[in-house]
């Protein structure tokens, strides 16, 4: 519990800070990319530029992730059935998914109850989790997306992979910001998911084991409280 209320904490105070901060550097940063991109045409090392330019859209990527967290003004609750929001992030994953041999297969208990929740920062919240899976799998695999009622008040989502999995030592930090295993990750992603799961009072559990998978486990309310 001292882990877990260390981590809200942080996260409290990141999400505070991640507003404000990342609208004052995007738009400097904005006007640095269009110098960059009018300048490289008539210089001879374009390769710097194209480095500086792909540094540029890194941090664009990070702000992007911070901003999501810190926009209170357009976060909206209303009525939304999961089947539709998962149907929905499948179609908008698809052609990642076939490029990179991944097979995902909802298994969703009919007659579901819709939730109440804020329907962009829950796909968020699932696109990251599949995208931890899918790079999880670099050589293609299967991810079972399970829901099912959880007592009167609750739904339980489960996303399943068979991927690389995770070392016991490494799983209490999850969700902290930037922490990464990845060359090219942020280390958001996860932090994203905690910061939006306990918005809508829900939470997150993950489960794995090196060499045989991860699971990832959400449990959200399905009324308002
Ligand atoms: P990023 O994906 O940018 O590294 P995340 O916050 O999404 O940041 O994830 C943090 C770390 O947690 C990842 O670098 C990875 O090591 C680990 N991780 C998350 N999900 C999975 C998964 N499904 N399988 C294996 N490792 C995972
Ligand atoms: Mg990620």
């Amino acid at each position: 519990t001292e882990e877990l209320l260390r981590k809200s904490e942080k996260l409290a105070v990141v999400g505070e800070l991640a507003a404000g901060v990342a609208h004052e550097i995007r738009n400097p940063l904005t006007s640095i990319k269009g110098f960059l991109q009018f300048l490289k045409p008539h210089t001879d090392d374009k390769k710097y530029f194209d480095l500086m330019l792909s540094e540029i859209d890194r941090i664009e990527s990070i702000i992007n992730e911070f901003l999501l967290l810190a926009k209170p003004h357009t976060v909206k609750f209303t009525e939304n059935d999961l089947s539709v929001l998962l149907t929905d992030i499948m179609t908008l994953m698809e052609p990642q998914m076939s490029l990179r041999n991944i097979q995902i297969e909802l298994d969703i208990e009919p007659e579901l109850p819709s939730i109440y929740c804020e329907r962009n920062q829950l796909k968020q919240v699932f696109i990251n989790i599949i995208k931890n899976a899918m790079e999880a799998m670099p050589e293609g695999g299967h991810i079972r997306i399970q829901c099912r009622r959880y007592g009167n008040e609750k739904i339980m989502l489960r996303f399943i992979d068979e991927g690389c999995g995770i070392p016991k030592e490494r799983l209490s930090k999850l969700g902290e910001p930037f922490y990464t295993m990845k060359e090219k990750g942020t280390g958001l992603g996860l932090m994203v998911c905690y910061k939006i799961i306990e918005n809508h009072k829900g939470k997150i559990e993950i489960e794995s084991e090196e060499g045989k998978g991860t699971t990832v486990n959400i449990l959200l309310p399905i009324q308002r409280s």
